[in-house]
């Protein structure tokens, strides 16, 4: 630890420019990672590395470790922890970065600006009773899921390394330390703005708007009322990702307004989890007792952590507080519509429809009452479609046959083969998706083991979930049913 905070040696390939520390100091606070014992890297997302302009190979040793750990800085870094409150389970809770720090923002090659962030890397003013540290199977588990997400085509933040750290973690029983490297669009989320909102500061509210517009929206800088079209842009970008989780079978599992990143991206991987069998009532975290966030509840989650954002932004909207909420819930109501447009887009995409009819939704409605009715595996059976000798036992269910005879009849009414139609359903229903045994086995291995081979394979077959690749069968496969699957938040 002698170098403990020394620059990291030019050529990493770092390029920070941290523009976060312009706006109020109020937003965060300045906190270096604590040092941690013994620095070792567990996964380096090699990929990732090179598309940032980082230098792998730099990366990729004792340097590295040090860096993913805490244990130096990279060149041009300004470390903070970042201030944010939040909708906690329907509850508004003050919180922060308690266990994370943003290094600062990195800018790569294309000019693209991603903030680098360490979780689990010690405490911080805001990090209340909790030690501000994480353990190995949360974090790698965080890492294999954000990287399956991004491979589907679905916004998220991204994992660059997994370090461990040679210290112990004390939990229900003791574990082993670890730090991720999150790489995310911004950490801006609806609680960064309910933060300041609950201070009732309305000129750090409008820099921090501004700054967002910025950032992520820059087209609508110009507008008349930026505010109100920051509203819309946020709430299309979050309808456009609940939607694209609900075609997955991706559960998020902790939707608090802490977890709902500005940009758009899917953030903060705890207890999140794929559905094997369909059932819109599915839930896997064990603390979501009511099943707040289960599958089903995504999008109307989405709208009431969309309306805690606009009520933030009221004072900014407009001087008349009437007609301030008068133009949130002019956006707001639009929500039902847009998701709805939304999902039947994608579940066209997904029965390998080209054109549009009415009754397509309603087509699609009654396959997935189907494979509820069935116990169905949603991922299976949605490819199964656009694969000629799938056998799935669900395919010789008479119900599934007479909705297969609507569906074929639908397809024959437009322009493109069988064969264009599934291709194009080969490119939006995946093959493979992290299935919660083949994570836990993956996690097992490299926990209790201390091999992360298990992991290596599972990524790769995660790096290409629309292929159908021999290698990757066992991939594939549900685990046991009933097996009572349950998450826990990374704490
Ligand atoms: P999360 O469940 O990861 O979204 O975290 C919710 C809040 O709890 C955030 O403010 C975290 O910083 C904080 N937190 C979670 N785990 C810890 C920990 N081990 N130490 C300190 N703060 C934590
Ligand atoms: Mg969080």
């Amino acid at each position: 630890m002698s170098s403990t905070y020394q620059d990291s040696p030019p050529s990493q390939g770092w390029n920070f420019d941290n523009t976060f520390l312009d706006l109020p100091d109020s937003l965060y606070v300045r906190q270096k990672p604590v040092p941690v014992k013994q620095p070792a890297i567990a996964v380096l997302n090699r990929t990732l590395a090179q598309a940032l302009g980082l230098n792998a190979d730099s990366l990729d040793g004792p340097h590295g470790a040090d860096i993913f750990a805490g244990n130096r800085l990279p060149q041009g870094a300004d470390p903070i922890a970042q201030a944010y409150a939040g909708h906690q389970f329907g509850h508004f809770t003050m919180l922060g970065d308690g266990r994370a720090i943003l290094l600062g923002e990195h800018v790569a090659p294309d000019g693209s600006r991603f903030d680098i962030q360490l979780k689990g890397s010690g405490r911080t003013p805001f990090s209340r009773r909790g030690d501000g540290r994480a353990a190995l199977g949360p974090m790698l588990r965080e890492y294999i899921i954000s990287e399956a997400m991004h491979a589907l085509d679905i916004p998220t933040t991204r994992s660059l390394a997994v370090a461990t750290t040679g210290e112990p973690v004390h939990r229900e029983t003791t574990l082993a330390g670890a730090i991720l490297t999150r790489v995310a669009g911004s950490h801006i989320r609806v609680g960064t703005f309910e933060y300041l909102a609950a201070h009732g500061n309305t000129e750090d509210l409008r820099a921090l708007a501004m700054y967002t517009v910025h950032r992520h929206y820059p087209e609508l800088a110009e507008a008349e009322n930026p505010f109100r079209e920051l509203l819309g842009a946020v709430m299309e970008r979050q309808v456009r990702l609940v939607t694209k989780w609900l075609h997955v079978g991706f559960i998020h599992g902790v939707m608090n307004t802490d977890n709902v990143s500005l940009c758009g991206e899917s953030i903060d991987y705890g207890p999140c989890a794929f559905m094997d069998a369909y059932n819109p009532a599915t839930v896997f975290s064990s603390i979501d007792r009511d099943g707040r966030y289960a599958y089903g509840n995504q999008p109307s989650i989405t709208q009431w952590n969309l309306t805690r954002l606009a009520e933030t932004l009221l004072p900014l909207l407009h001087e008349n507080g009437d007609k301030a909420t008068e133009l949130a819930q002019d956006i707001l109501e639009k929500f039902p519509g847009l998701f709805r447009l939304h999902w039947i887009e994608g579940m066209r995409t997904k029965l390998g429809l080209f054109t549009e009819e009415e009754g397509d939704a309603a087509l699609a409605q009654d396959l997935l009452k189907l494979m509820q009715e069935n116990d169905a595996d949603f991922t299976l059976t949605l490819r199964g479609l656009s694969e000629k000798k799938s056998d799935r036992p669900f395919f010789r269910e008479a119900d599934f046959m007479g909705w297969r005879t609507r569906w074929e009849a639908r397809l024959s009414r437009q322009a493109q083969t069988f064969e264009e139609s599934c291709a194009l359903m080969r490119t939006h229903n995946p093959a493979v998706i992290a299935r919660n045994h083949q994570v836990e086995k993956a996690l097992r291995a490299a926990t209790a083991d201390n091999d992360l081979q298990p992991t290596h394979r599972l990524l790769a077959a995660l790096a290409s979930p629309f292929e159908d690749r021999p290698e990757h069968a066992a991939y594939r496969e549900p685990g046991p049913v009933d097996s009572g699957y349950q998450t826990f938040c990374g704490t």
